[in-house]
């Protein structure tokens, strides 16, 4: 029986997961459920899997479940060193990092540094904290799977025997696919009238709003180009991003045979979380069969970075290097939450974050506290920024 602790238990990769351990009671038991603030989800979540620990980002969320479990088992705590500290118990097998944003870079590096099995969908957290964060994965044996649908296929698309984090052989290109989001083929002056609500309304995916936008500003592809080259150690020009408007093919890898490898399936993240759970076995996972006739087609694009600006600052960031894609990372979480609001228009989300990358300088990634450093650093500017639209 593995123990699982679940960073990011109420969104929708901790939903999936939930929905995969309860299939397969007989191999893996509830440790540990996180949650920033949404009590009553959380309340129904420890009823049902009856975990250990239950931990909320405050203390008066985590006092309204104390309250609301009185009597059961599940002991209720808060704050970011619970969060950290569930995360590398000895008696946790298995880690989902599943929070979204930079606030999951502490709890999974505690995971790694504890050695643990990873499970990453926090993609923000290996964007900001990239060669560092690899080389504590190798100083302390953790295993790091990727659950990014893409990340997992080009993972499955490997030769057997790789590992996260080493260079693959024979390999000449990584072709990642997305699939342009809900605005792939939207006139581009209509950009700047887009509402949060048609921005979070992805195509073939399900997903938090926060990782829906990025979809739609193919930030996310930027994000994912970044996290990419951590976990297979690349370069950026050995990744082609390339549009795939059915999301059936979740990305490719290019030998030098010629031979070039493809995970199919449905959009359902249930099926890399399943690959990564149960690595290097299969196990069910509930998700639809892939019908290709029904498919019927499979297109591919261009992916322009005209339409989609992030791409090219994603790209620039990672040649830049140092905290580059800390502040990049920075300046997108700030930009989107503010656009959620309605505070900021959608093209200037990626307006923002240029802007942002010429006005606070990147250094040399030394240790965390750079990161961490030039991650707030980041978040001022773009704030100081939108007051001065504001006004
Ligand atoms: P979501 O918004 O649905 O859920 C986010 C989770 O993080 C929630 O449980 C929330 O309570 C928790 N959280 C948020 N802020 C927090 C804070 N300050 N402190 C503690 N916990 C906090 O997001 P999601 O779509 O499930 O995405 C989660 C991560 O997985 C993101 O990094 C995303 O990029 C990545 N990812 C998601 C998908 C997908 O299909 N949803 C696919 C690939 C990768
Ligand atoms: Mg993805």
């Amino acid at each position: 029986m593995l123990q699982l602790t679940l960073l990011g238990a109420t969104g929708s990769i901790g939903g999936s997961t939930l929905d995969l351990v309860s299939r397969h009671p007989d191999r893996y038991s509830i440790y540990a459920l996180t949650a920033n603030t949404n009590v009553d989800e959380m309340v129904r979540l420890c009823l049902l899997f009856q975990p250990r620990f239950a931990v909320m980002a405050d203390a008066s969320s985590a006092d309204r479940v104390k309250v609301l479990l009185d009597g059961k088992p599940t002991k209720v705590l808060s704050g970011e060193t619970a969060l950290s500290e569930v995360a590398a118990d000895v008696e946790v097998d298995i880690v989902v990092a599943a929070i979204v944003g930079a606030v999951g870079l502490m709890p999974t590096l505690s995971a790694v540094k504890a050695g643990k099995r990873i499970l990453l969908a926090n993609k923000e957290a290996l964007v900001m904290a990239g060669s560092l964060f690899m080389d504590e994965v190798t100083e302390h044996g953790a295993t790091l799977l990727p659950v990014d649908s893409e990340h997992n296929a080009i993972f499955q698309c490997l030769p057997a025997g790789y590992t996260v984090g080493t260079k693959p052989s024979g390999i000449t290109k990584i072709l990642l696919t997305g699939s342009g989001g809900p605005f792939r083929e939207l006139p581009l002056g209509d950009f700047d009238k887009v509402t949060p609500q048609q921005a979070i309304a992805h195509p073939n995916w399900d997903m938090g709003p926060k990782i829906s936008v990025d979809s739609a500003t193919m930030m996310n592809k930027g994000l994912e180009l970044i996290e990419a080259c951590w976990l297979f150690d690349v370069d950026e020009t050995d990744i082609d991003i390339v549009l795939h408007k059915q999301s059936i093919i979740h990305s490719l890898v290019a030998y030098n045979d010629g031979s070039v490898l493809a995970q199919m399936g449905m959009p359902d993240m249930r099926t890399p979380i399943a690959n990564a759970l149960a690595w290097p076995e299969r196990i069910k996972s509930g998700v639809e069969p892939l019908d290709l006739i029904r498919v019927s087609q499979l297109n591919f694009e261009v992916a322009d970075e005209n339409r989609f600006p992030c791409l090219r600052l994603a790209r620039a960031a990672f040649r830049q290097g140092g905290t580059s894609m800390a502040i990049l990372n920075a300046a997108n979480e700030m930009a989107v939450e503010n656009f959620l609001a309605n505070r900021i228009k959608f093209t200037e989300i990626a307006e923002l974050i240029e802007k942002t990358l010429e006005n606070v300088e990147a250094q040399a990634v030394d240790d965390l506290q750079t990161i961490l450093a030039d991650n707030f650093r980041a978040r001022e500017y773009v704030q100081q920024q939108i007051k001065r639209l504001a006004i």
